[in-house]
Parts: C-alpha cells; structure tokens; sequence
C-alpha cells in the first residue's frame, strides 16, 4: 500500500523498488511502475486512493530498467496513460528492453559482474510500452515536476525536483538510501554517474527519495553533498 513521505507523495514499496505517487494541482502522477510483475500491485495500491490506471494525469519513469518499467506496458493494459521518459531510454523501453549493456557492478558487488553477464538476459524482457521521450533536462513537467538528466546510471536516467515543502527530489538510481545515502548497485557508465550524484548535490530540496530505500527526510540535499562530494 502506498504509504505517506509528506503531503502530497506517497511511497509503494514493490519488494526490493518503489514506486511513488505524486499529486499535482491538475492530477495524479505514477512515478515508476515497478517489474513486471508489479502491475496488480500498483493497481491495487491505486485503488486506496480512489483511482483507477485510467484515472492517472500521466507516469513517469525514471529510466529503464526492469524493476523501474517493467509495470508500465501491464498498466497501460489497464488503461494508464502514455508515459513520458529521457529520450536515450525510452526507446528500448518501446521495444521491451529493460537492461543494456555493459553494466558495471559496484563494488563489492563486482566480484559477480562475470557471473551476471554469464547469465542474466540481456534481450528484451518486457512488452512494449507506450512511452513519450519528452523528459529531457530542465523539462517542467505539470508546472511544479522539474526534470534533472542524471545519467550514468543508464544513459537516460532522470531525477525530478518537485517543487513542493522545501523540495522533494525524486532520485530513482541515481544513489540508494539504505541504512545509508550509497551508490547504485551498478552503471552503464561509472564516471558520468559519479558527476550525477554531484549534480544533485547542487538543487536545494529537504527530502529525497529513490528507487531503492527510505526517503531522506531534513535538509536532504546538504546530505548529499556532503557524502558524495570528492
Ligand atoms: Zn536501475
């Protein structure tokens, strides 16, 4: 069930991911729609609130990978509406890819990259979904979600700034909150995801939240400049 981050925001977690739903003066927003598996779930969870897939103003997903847009083509099944995602993404979401490689395991994670690209698939694991590619950099999405390009991560990953109590960043994997602010279990590109975690150390926001962990709350982007700056 979603459960309150502050006014507004509500936070599904979907075993290891979360999912989150954000209310704009003009509608409800999606923002990550789980694996494939998590589409019932979502749509159960939406209906504590009184909506239906069809009734969601739009979605966004975050950037490609399985456990972010895997929900989103079963969702839009049920009615959702097209989602809107980074140009460098949404493409293979259109064609059901929800991993690329390579993708660099960080340490110490890493012991397992040989096994991984051994043995997980990299073909297309999804269906296709229906996606926009309007969420690009500086993008205001329903005049208070302000788009960040934080790649690295995958190419065409996004944060969200919503412009609401002090800002809320909305940071998918571009770092991980558990027992801890940490890097992302791996990139496609180590370097470029190095200076992301910078950039988001450069907005003012009070709390963050992201795909994997708790949401941070209390002058958050002083946290995260703290603990990712060199
Ligand atoms: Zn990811």
């Amino acid at each position: 069930m979603f459960k309150h981050v502050v006014p507004g925001l509500f936070r599904l977690a979907i075993g290891m991911v979360n999912a989150y739903l954000l209310y704009t003066p003009h509608g409800a927003w999606l923002i990550d729609t789980g694996d494939i598996s998590s589409g019932a779930t979502i749509i159960k969870a939406l209906q504590q609130h009184n909506l239906t897939p069809a009734h969601l103003r739009g979605i966004i997903v975050t950037h490609l990978h399985y456990d972010h847009s895997g929900g989103l083509a079963h969702l839009q099944q049920h009615g959702a509406p097209v989602a809107l995602m980074h140009p460098q993404d949404a493409d293979d979401v259109r064609r059901g890819i929800l991993l690329r490689r390579p993708f660099h395991l960080t340490p110490p994670l890493h012991h397992l990259q040989a096994f991984i690209d051994t043995n997980a698939p990299s073909q297309p694991m999804g269906q296709p979904a229906h996606v926009m590619d309007t969420a690009v950099h500086d993008h205001i999405i329903d005049d208070v979600i302000h788009v960040i390009e934080t790649p690295g991560h995958t190419a065409g990953h996004i944060s969200l700034l919503w412009q609401m109590h002090g800002g809320v960043l909305i940071g998918g994997d571009v770092c991980m909150h558990i027992l801890g602010l940490r890097r992302a279990v791996g990139h496609e590109d180590v370097e470029r995801a190095a200076m992301s975690r910078q950039r988001i150390g450069t907005y003012t926001y009070e709390t963050l939240v992201v795909g994997h962990g708790t949401p941070l709350h209390g002058h958050a982007s002083a946290k995260v400049r703290q603990h990712f700056d060199a």
